[in-house]
């Protein structure tokens, strides 16, 4: 299995994601919850107009796991799912409209007091994460595929297995350190407090599990 190297500006903005100050943190949940909306709304949409895909309300939703035990927080979504050379193009390189404009304003800036105003995009999931897995079956296909990086030296996809269309992405929660408290990401109260401030206009349900001690 070869490690692919980031392009090097999706290195830059990693490198800013992982050093990021403490109080812009939090906003990593919003990105991976408004790319899990967006994936649904893109399935949704497909539904519309073609027969062949069936439609239940109900299949459509975003579910939150936090494991204690294991340090890991996961968002599951039901959207649209990505094909192995999606996982390669969208997760392997900005090249998207709000991480884009993210980083033209911030050029000449200290782009470490204003993160938290922009869509700055999946890459926000290394702000609380030293590992990020991201499994994903795209709609039409019967084979998974499993992103996995820890940051800026890299990622690999790999074959795997996923019982139904969309995407699994796993946050392997850094440790705490003595200046630095991560713990709080895999709190219940503190996860529904922040989608309520970032995430209360996404209009499907947001389920949420929390597990270990
Ligand atoms: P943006 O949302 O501005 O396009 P992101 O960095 O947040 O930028 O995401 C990059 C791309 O990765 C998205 O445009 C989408 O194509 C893909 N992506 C990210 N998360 C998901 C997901 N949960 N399901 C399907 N595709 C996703
Ligand atoms: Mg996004």
């Amino acid at each position: 299995m070869v490690k692919q190297e980031f392009k090097a500006e999706s290195k830059r903005l990693l490198e800013m994601m992982i050093n990021s100050i403490y109080t812009q943190r939090e906003i990593f949940l919003r990105e991976l919850i408004s790319n899990a909306s967006d994936a649904i709304d893109k399935i949704y949409y497909k539904a519309l107009t073609d027969d062949s895909i069936a439609f239940n309300a109900a299949d459509y939703y975003v579910k939150i796991a936090a494991d204690k035990d294991s340090r890991t927080l996961a968002i599951y979504d039901t959207g649209i799912g990505m094909t192995q050379e999606e996982l390669e193009n969208n997760l392997g390189v900005i090249a998207k409209s709000g991480s884009l404009a993210f980083k033209k304003e911030n050029e000449s800036k200290d782009g470490h007091n204003i993160i938290g105003q922009f869509g700055v995009g999946f890459y926000a999931a290394f702000m609380v994460a030293d590992r990020v897995t991201v499994t994903s079956r795209a709609l039409g296909s019967d084979q998974a595929f499993k992103w996995e990086s820890e940051g800026a030296d890299g990622y690999t996809i790999v074959p795997a297995d996923k019982g139904s269309v969309g995407t699994e992405i796993v946050l392997h929660i850094k440790p705490n350190t003595e200046d630095d408290n991560y713990d709080e990401f895999l709190e219940e109260y503190r996860l529904r407090a922040i989608v309520k401030k970032y995430s209360d206009f996404i209009r499907y349900p947001i389920k949420m599990d929390v597990t270990g001690s």
